[in-house]
């Protein structure tokens, strides 16, 4: 079968046949800092050993060091969030911003559908002040609400400054670091991501940008929902995520009761906090009609359904459908789940399946080809077409689902990885 054939002009198309597309609510600052270890000096700390040593956030400047050494000696991303003011200075003082760059799950999907012909791509930004404007391209079809409604982020910005950033700490295999005057080398290059967010950690969807989606709810065709990585588990003031969600879950109601046809995508990431993880699991995968996640995403609400997450982590497909399955008990009706290698996507009810699998070979020739070069080139999706795939292509009902698992393009060195993932999601979602 060949899986490939004619979908880069079908998803062109599918693209200009498209509505708005909403995404919110998570756009933030990425500041790059490549770790120099002889300015770090001799460490006097313990290296956590496994992923549960870990703490959970950084409250602490040695948590900070912690989640750094643990990623660089294991050689594995790793993103914890930053809970003390404090924490925040010293790092800013000790590295700087380092170099700025436009990230966060919703601007992440937007940088990767505003290069197709979409109509309108709808951004949450939060806080939008000039320097996170700055970082978006000017493309015609992006826009974010202003206080004169739709408009490009950088006419719409309010005031200057860095409220918020990921830093995210690169190094490179062979590095090494002593702690405790024992050597360190780095065995794979990687990052360790400690983000800074407390303005937007609540998910507060704002006006004008409320008020807008509300009122325009007709226009509006798919709406991505991402972020909930950020969120605490409980907020200074008292507030916990369960109020959070339930608060943006009467949004998102609000919105259907506007437009009953728009289909609501939610996309995992990276969510570490327990309490945050089981309210975004219990409250909010029957709300939604799809859901994205990769391995690790997916291996972790497996454990915390009781299962071994090893078993995810391993790829076995076999258990890897099985958690789908027992996710898509409630109204989920799509799962999109992606590893380096494959998708699998399973579908329940009225899905054209021939557009649902046309879209997975988009987004896997979008995801390749942005990983060849950096950025998307539609020009430049046919160098990945004759990438030869490792999987082999399989169908099949289960519980009622139907599921499909899609062999990918994987680009032997890629220039980029990060930001992949919502890359993949987004377009095979909208597309689909
Ligand atoms: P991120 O959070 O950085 O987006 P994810 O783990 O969610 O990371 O997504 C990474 C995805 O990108 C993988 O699941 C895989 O499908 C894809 N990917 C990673 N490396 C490559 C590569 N070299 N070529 C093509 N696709 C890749």
């Amino acid at each position: 079968m060949k899986i490939y054939d004619g979908v880069i002009d079908w998803g062109i198309k599918r693209a200009r046949d498209s509505k708005m597309i909403g995404l919110g609510f998570h756009s933030v600052i990425d500041g790059l800092v490549k770790i120099d270890p002889k300015k770090i000096g001799n460490l006097d700390l313990a290296i956590p050993q496994k992923f549960s040593d870990l703490p959970d956030s950084i409250k602490f400047i040695d948590d900070f060091w912690k989640g750094l050494i643990f990623s660089f000696s294991n050689g594995s991303a790793l993103q914890l969030m930053i809970d003390s003011k404090e924490v925040y200075e010293w790092i800013m003082k000790t590295f700087g911003t380092g170099t700025l760059r436009l990230g966060g799950t919703s601007a992440n999907m937007a940088k990767g559908l505003i290069p197709f012909p979409f109509e309108k791509i709808l951004v949450y930004v939060y806080p939008l002040k000039k320097e996170i404007a700055n970082l978006f391209s000017n493309s015609k079809n992006l826009f974010v609400v202003g206080n004169n409604g739709l408009d490009h982020p950088i006419n719409a910005y309010d005031g200057e400054g860095i409220d918020a950033i990921h830093w995210i700490f690169e190094f490179s295999q062979g590095q090494s670091i002593t702690v405790k005057g024992q050597t360190y080398a780095c065995p794979r290059s990687n990052r360790f991501i400690a983000s800074w967010n407390p303005a937007n950690s609540k998910l507060e969807v704002r006006d004008p940008f409320r008020s807008y989606v509300i009122d325009h709810a007709k226009d509006i065709s798919h709406f991505l929902v991402s972020g909930f990585h950020i969120m605490q588990e409980v907020y200074p003031d008292g507030e916990t995520v369960e109020d959070r969600i339930d608060e943006l879950l009467k949004f998102i109601q609000t919105v259907k009761d506007k437009n009953s046809e728009i289909r609501f995508h939610l996309e995992f990431a990276s969510i570490r906090r327990d309490r945050v993880r089981r309210a975004v699991e219990e409250k909010l995968f029957s709300m939604f009609d799809s859901l994205g996640l990769n391995e690790v995403e997916l291996s972790w609400v497996a454990r915390d359904m009781g299962y071994d997450e090893k078993d995810i982590l391993n790829l076995d497909v076999e258990r890897i459908s099985q958690i789908i399955s027992e996710i898509m008990r409630g109204d989920l009706s799509r799962v999109h789940f992606h590893t380096l290698g494959f998708y699998l996507l399973a579908l329940k009810g009225d899905y054209d399946l021939e557009s649902q699998k046309k879209a997975l070979a988009f987004a896997s020739l979008a995801a390749a080809q942005r990983a060849m070069d950096g950025e998307i080139n539609l020009e430049r999706f046919k160098y990945v077409l004759d990438i030869p795939e490792k999987y082999d292509y399989k169908e099949w009902e289960r519980d009622g689902i139907h599921f499909i698992l899609f062999p990918t393009k994987v680009v032997p060195s890629p220039k980029i990885t990060v930001g992949l993932g919502d890359t993949i999601s987004s377009l095979a979602f909208v597309l689909g």
